[in-house]
């Protein structure tokens, strides 16, 4: 009786050794290059005054002990290097207005190499829609299991009138045929990434029709929201509502949900185009 006991209390405490160790993720945060200076009330019309901004095209980098997640993977790299390549890939008025100023060293190839790793150790991509500094080069990536809403993928072939069908618009035909062969797990709502409840993704319509988020479990930091652009920045979360929306009121309860989530889990918002989160968080690894 008394062995067993003691057999089992052993069993018990291997067990506990064995158990993995509580998610030990880590995160980076890079941006493929800036967009600007421009006017934020061409982005944000609702904004009461004239204000230059640039602004960084946040893509993420997550290293989970079951594989390496890349979100998002900003402009394409044939918009490097100064505004006449810019104007050979994308329209004309978006190099103008956007202003992009992306280095080949921005790029998210190069990023992870900076990081140690190649686009082929990239097990999961996630794109949070198919805008042109979102999707731009998913065709980089083909051998990871791409990660999207369903509805995204039809509405970047076939956006809404109003949103712009040109080829070379802010739906760029050519990122998202680069990538029309590849492996993807299509969504319909919420995923839990790896089954273990860190990488959540969730739909933040309103932007696009399939626009997703992604909130993950960091040992050190606790829950943060990569909100991509459901909130592009800190006056998005100050009730400035943002342009360019497939459905405002999908807009509006995407920003609601994802302040919600905030209050109630004690997360922290880490938004796609904010220039003052980024020069602080930016650039770097988070525990
Ligand atoms: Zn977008």
């Amino acid at each position: 009786m008394k062995k067993t006991g003691l057999l089992a209390s052993l069993m018990a405490a291997l067990c506990i050794s064995m158990a993995p160790a509580a998610q030990s993720q880590e995160l980076y945060w890079a941006s493929s290059g800036t967009f600007g200076p421009f006017n934020i009330q061409g982005l944000i019309p609702t904004f009461p005054e004239a204000k230059q901004i640039t602004i960084p095209v946040s893509m993420w980098i997550l290293k989970h002990p079951k594989g390496l997640v890349a979100f998002d993977t900003g402009n394409n790299v044939a918009v490097s290097d100064g505004l006449d390549n810019c104007k050979k890939y994308w329209a004309a008025g978006l190099c103008d207005f956007l202003h992009p100023n992306q280095t080949r060293n921005d790029v998210i190839d190069m990023q992870l190499k900076k990081l140690g790793y190649k686009t082929e150790d990239v097990k999961v991509l996630v794109t949070s829609h198919t805008h042109l500094d979102h999707a731009g080069n998913m065709g980089m990536f083909p051998k990871a299991i791409h990660v999207v809403q369903k509805k995204e993928l039809y509405q970047g072939w076939w956006p809404e009138k109003f949103q712009g069908r040109a080829p070379n618009g802010t739906f760029v035909m050519a990122d998202i045929a680069a990538a029309r062969e590849f492996n993807y797990l299509e969504l319909d709502g919420e995923y839990d990434l790896f089954g273990d409840g860190s990488v959540k993704l969730f739909p933040t319509p309103g932007h696009t029709i399939g626009h997703q988020s992604m909130k993950v479990k960091l040992p050190k930091m606790g829950t943060v929201i990569l909100t991509q652009d459901a909130v592009w920045m800190q006056e998005n979360l100050d009730g400035y509502v943002a342009g360019l929306n497939f459905s405002v009121q999908a807009y509006s309860e995407s920003v609601n949900r994802i302040k919600m989530m905030r209050d109630l889990e004690g997360a922290q918002i880490l938004m796609s185009h904010d220039a003052n989160q980024f020069a602080k968080m930016g650039d770097r690894w988070h525990k």
